[in-house]
């Protein structure tokens, strides 16, 4: 009983050398991104105003599995990983639960999240390709924090453009971004066209994701040796968080397990992605039977209740058409805690999966997410983003499902990151005003179906 290994790591050398691309092994790959003018499948050359080229590649790579990850990135990734892998003995006996609960804790990344893994080497593709600066978008400020440390391991400038409504209430975020060394703007701003014109016609505006998208990717296209980046969503973002996956899987391996369900938090899909795609590839290739469950909240349900079709990535419309599961690109989330699952799409890779019956969805309320972290908190001890404790409650559910029926199934979560920067959520949680926000058949329906006059 107490000399049972409770963490798992892996030595430097054993940290992966190369990123899974799953494109590769996939039955139906994605349809491809068109440009939204002429409804042309997009080229890699299309992408190389805007990202760095190195990542335009592997964005549209369906043909090699294994992407090799550059030495300088992996001596960054020394300073973190490996992650700990760790078994949740404390869960376990608080539900009771036959099931074997294991968790990767991502939140001991630097950042306090998963987001460095794919900042890291987007800043240093980009100062590969001699650009200077780096610029995105924030809004509760997780990537934006992730860009800002990274660039500054790389030697980049780095502009974060920051919603304006959570630059003023989230002020320790912005400020971790600016000790990072970042300049970091309220959007909308005057300092581009597209705020300006915004603040014109509305000087007020509190701004929001698809104006701060506007605001970056306008300065990117208009300032010699800057590029833009993005978080979550495209599926060379998820192919750097393949390093989650990788990593546990040989970290399983020292447990002498394997799990049956595998299970993330969802907002654009990179954690969940990240975590599942080397496990998922024994599905596709050896016919493996495990599960994959993505948890999204109920207030923004594209993987349960969207439709899939091509839609833009943005508010505004500016991005590729993208196939993907989607709510509508216009349609507006409540205010919910997990700012990071707030994202209408779901990116194309995952779209296809789910589509294909290789992975499941799961919505769940607000409140029960909170009575996970807080039960999560209480057993092991760690305070979990809002976007976590999506993941937490799937395994919970599935853990209690196993009490019901005294199966020892082994549950393998991800830990996106802490909460430390959360917590009037908590405090909101404990005082007991917290809500929950589910949106009705008709709203979903209803933004649905202004979709029908994209394409
Ligand atoms: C951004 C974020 C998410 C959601 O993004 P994905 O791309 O879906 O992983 C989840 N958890 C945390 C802690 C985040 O910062």
């Amino acid at each position: 009983m107490s000399n049972r290994q409770k963490r798992f790591f892996l030595s430097e050398e054993e940290i992966p050398t190369q990123w899974y691309n799953i494109q590769a092994d996939m039955v139906n790959k994605p349809l491809p991104p068109l440009n939204p003018a002429t409804r042309q499948a997009l080229k890699t050359e299309d992408l190389f105003p805007i990202f760095a080229e190195e990542l335009c590649r592997q964005e549209l790579d369906q043909e090699h599995a294994w992407i090799p990850i550059p030495e300088e990135v992996r001596e960054m990734y020394k300073y973190y990983r490996s992650t700990p892998l760790v078994r949740a003995y404390g869960l376990e006996k608080a539900l009771d639960t036959p099931a074997h609960i294991y968790f990767k804790n991502e939140s001991v990344s630097p950042v306090g999240s998963h987001k460095l893994n794919s900042a890291l080497p987007q800043a240093y593709y980009c100062k590969q390709q001699g650009i200077t600066n780096v610029t995105t978008e924030t809004g509760a400020g997780q990537w934006g924090t992730a860009l800002s440390y990274a660039a500054k391991a790389f030697g980049l400038e780095a502009a974060v453009y920051q919603v304006k409504i959570s630059y003023n209430q989230k002020p320790y975020r912005r400020s971790i971004m600016q000790t990072y060394g970042a300049q970091v703007t309220a959007s909308p701003s005057m300092s581009t066209r597209a705020g300006k014109d915004i603040l014109t016609r509305e000087p007020n505006n509190q701004g929001s994701l698809g104006t701060a998208i506007s605001e970056a990717i306008e300065l990117a296209l208009n300032t010699p040796n800057c590029r833009y980046t993005l978080g979550s969503v495209l599926s060379h973002v998820t192919l750097h968080q393949t390093i989650i996956g990788l990593e546990a899987e040989k970290q399983m391996e020292m447990a002498g397990e394997y799990p049956d369900i595998v299970i993330g938090c969802f907002g654009g899909g990179s954690n969940f992605g990240g975590i599942s795609f080397p496990f998922m590839r024994h599905n596709i290739l050896e016919g493996k039977q495990t599960r994959f469950i993505a948890a999204e909240p109920d207030s923004c349900p594209k993987l349960t209740r969207g439709i899939f079709q091509y839609d833009f990535g943005d508010v505004a419309g500016y991005t590729p058409l993208l196939p993907m599961f989607t709510l509508g690109h216009d349609f507006m989330p409540a205010n919910i805690h997990a700012g990071g699952l707030r994202y209408h799409g779901a990116g194309v890779i995952v779209s296809q999966l789910l589509k294909d019956k290789y992975m499941e969805a799961m919505d769940i309320p607000q409140l029960e997410t909170f009575d996970a972290g807080i039960l999560f908190a209480q057993s092991e001890g760690l305070i979990p983003a809002p976007e976590s404790c999506h993941a937490i409650a799937a395994a919970i559910r599935e853990a209690k499902h196993c009490k019901e029926t005294g199966e020892e199934k082994v549950i393998l979560f991800n830990l996106s990151g802490h909460g430390l920067i959360d917590i009037p959520a908590y405090d909101q949680y404990l005082s007991g005003s917290l809500q929950n926000f589910q949106v009705t058949d008709e709203q979903v329906k209803a933004n649905i179906s202004k979709l029908d006059q994209i394409i």
